[in-house]
């Protein structure tokens, strides 16, 4: 802890009446160091394809100008970019939003496992091409008190990660069940996973993983369209639920994400 008090009071001659009051003010800073931490991170990741952005456009307008085969290739790479800076910036306003609402606890009766059908269902393409199955192990019915677009971001974002890194050809299953009492939530709640049988995540990333922009390999993110922000702010829904994020994994084996989310508000 820090504390800070004005040194010169200590010079004053005691006097009745005169209140000296010390301030723990380290949770200030440690804010205030996670903010400037926060800009430093936002500025370099929209500086990176920023400044690739702008090194191509001045090879169009020179030493590419009248090469119609680099120039195609060029204006590729140029389209990637920005919709690396598109993804970013959406995902930082999905951050603010689900920030700023955290406080809100959500009260909508939402049945789960028809909303988990959703999503397997519009997911079910990103896993095609990827050559991954999705798998889902649900009930008829499980109705919860949530925030249906905030946990159908929840559940694509946990299945496109187990998709991008969870292994190619392999299986991600998204399983529901409900538990009539969870010790964690101290009564009823609902338990969703996914899994994947990838390369799973060495145990010291793990307590980091819903840091923003924290990322167990840079390049392999980026290769795959990651912003580093997906985890963070799925970790700011479960706590608008009330709920618990659970990380299992096993290297060479899989990953398990599960949430558990109490049924009564
Ligand atoms: P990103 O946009 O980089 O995917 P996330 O916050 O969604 O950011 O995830 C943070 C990091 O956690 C990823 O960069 C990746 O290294 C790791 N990760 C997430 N899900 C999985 C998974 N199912 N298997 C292996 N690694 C994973």
């Amino acid at each position: 802890a820090t504390y800070i008090a004005n040194a010169s009071w200590f010079d004053l001659p005691p006097a009745k009446g005169v209140l000296v009051s010390f301030e723990d003010v380290s949770h200030l800073e440690h804010a205030g160091q996670m903010r400037r931490d926060f800009v430093a991170n936002v500025s370099h990741e929209l500086r990176t394809p920023l400044t690739s952005l702008m090194g191509f456009i001045e090879t169009l307008r020179g030493p590419a100008r009248d090469d119609s085969e680099a120039r195609a290739r060029f204006l590729d790479i140029m389209q990637r970019e920005a919709e690396r800076m598109e993804r970013l910036v959406k995902d930082l306003l999905s951050l603010n939003r689900v920030e700023s609402e955290e406080r809100v606890r959500p009260t909508s009766e939402v049945d789960l496992a028809a909303l988990c059908r959703s999503v397997v269902h519009t997911m079910t393409p990103l896993a095609d091409s990827a050559g991954v199955t999705l798998v889902k192990d649900l009930p008829e019915s499980l109705v919860a008190p949530a925030d249906e677009d905030q946990l159908r971001q929840v559940l694509t974002n946990l299945i496109e990660n187990a998709v991008k890194y969870g292994g190619s050809g392999g299986e991600v299953v998204l399983r529901l069940q409900g538990s009539p009492r969870e010790a964690a939530m101290r009564g009823p709640a609902a338990i969703l996973s996914v899994s994947d049988k990838g390369p799973g995540i060495p145990l010291v990333h793990i307590p980091r993983l819903t840091e923003r922009f924290y990322r167990v390999d840079s390049h392999r993110s980026r290769v795959v369209g990651g912003t580093g922000l997906g985890l963070a702010i799925v970790k700011h829904i479960i706590n608008r639920h009330r709920g618990r994020l659970k990380i299992e994994s096993t290297q060479g084996q899989g990953t398990c994400f599960t949430v558990i989310l109490p049924l009564s508000v």
